[in-house]
């Protein structure tokens, strides 16, 4: 469904993305991992159309979409910052998009009633981001990308903002998602925790690299190498 091929990213000089091919099912949930600046943003980045690529193709449900313009992709990202827009209220933000391609005020309703019962933000609605907790912004940039319906989602260090506690209930709130929609996602994350719950794969990046690419239980049991055992943490 999602097709990387020999995909490569420069700037000038620098190689960041030193050929990455990745295969993810549809319906499949795949945690990318790996130290800090190993390139995993500059992946999503790419997949979302905000970056460039400079060698290889990206393949959704076997279409290209390496040269097509990020609105045109059908794909929705939420950030690690919420980027939410502070002056709106809460339906505000999540309505923006729909706002903007002139879907008309009763529709837009809807839709906002929908993912608000999804997300359990429905009592939210008429708020400024300002007035509300970290866990509960995080919830509006999901209702946002959810609104959306795309076919992929992105999901860049999304929990890394919040306390431990908001931190599980998310994880679990992100997995029942996930199960309930079978939307297929891509998700970065620094918590090995959080990459074994949620993932259906796992791709270990290592330097523009990806070391390995596995279900959890096969790179936590069969680690390719020491980098990945070290970084997921496996029995030695
Ligand atoms: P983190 O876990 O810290 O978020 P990351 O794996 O997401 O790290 P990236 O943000 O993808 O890492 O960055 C990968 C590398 O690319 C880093 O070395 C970074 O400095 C470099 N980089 C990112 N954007 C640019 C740019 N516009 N020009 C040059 N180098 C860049
Ligand atoms: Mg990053």
């Amino acid at each position: 469904f999602l097709h990387i091929s020999g995909l490569r990213k420069r700037y000038g000089a620098l190689e960041i993305l030193k050929g990455i091919d990745i295969e993810l099912e549809k319906g499949g949930f795949l945690v990318l991992v790996g130290p800090s600046g190993c390139g995993k943003s500059t992946l999503l980045n790419t997949i979302a159309g905000l970056e460039t690529i400079t060698e290889g193709d990206i393949k959704v449900d076997e279409r290209s979409i390496a040269g097509l313009h990020p609105s045109k992709r059908d794909i929705a990202m939420v950030f690690q910052s919420y980027a939410l827009y502070p002056n709106m209220t809460v339906a505000g933000n999540i309505a923006f998009g729909m706002e903007m391609r002139g879907v008309p005020a009763d529709e837009r309703k809807q839709a906002i009633d929908k993912v608000a019962k999804v997300l359990q933000i429905g009592h939210l609605l008429d708020r400024k981001p300002s007035q509300l907790s970290g866990g509960q912004r995080q919830r509006v940039a999901m209702g946002r990308a959810l609104v959306r319906d795309p076919k992929l989602f992105l999901f860049d260090e999304p929990l890394s903002n919040l306390d431990a506690k908001l931190r599980v209930d998310m994880r679990t709130e992100i997995k029942r998602l996930h199960q309930t929609t079978g939307k297929t996602i891509v998700y970065v994350t620094h918590d090995q925790i959080e990459a074994m719950t949620l993932a259906t794969k796992i791709a270990v990046m290592k330097e523009g690299i990806v070391q390995q690419f596995g279900t959890p239980a096969e790179i936590y049991n069969n680690p390719a190498n020491m980098f990945v055992a070290d970084f997921m943490g496996s029995p030695a």
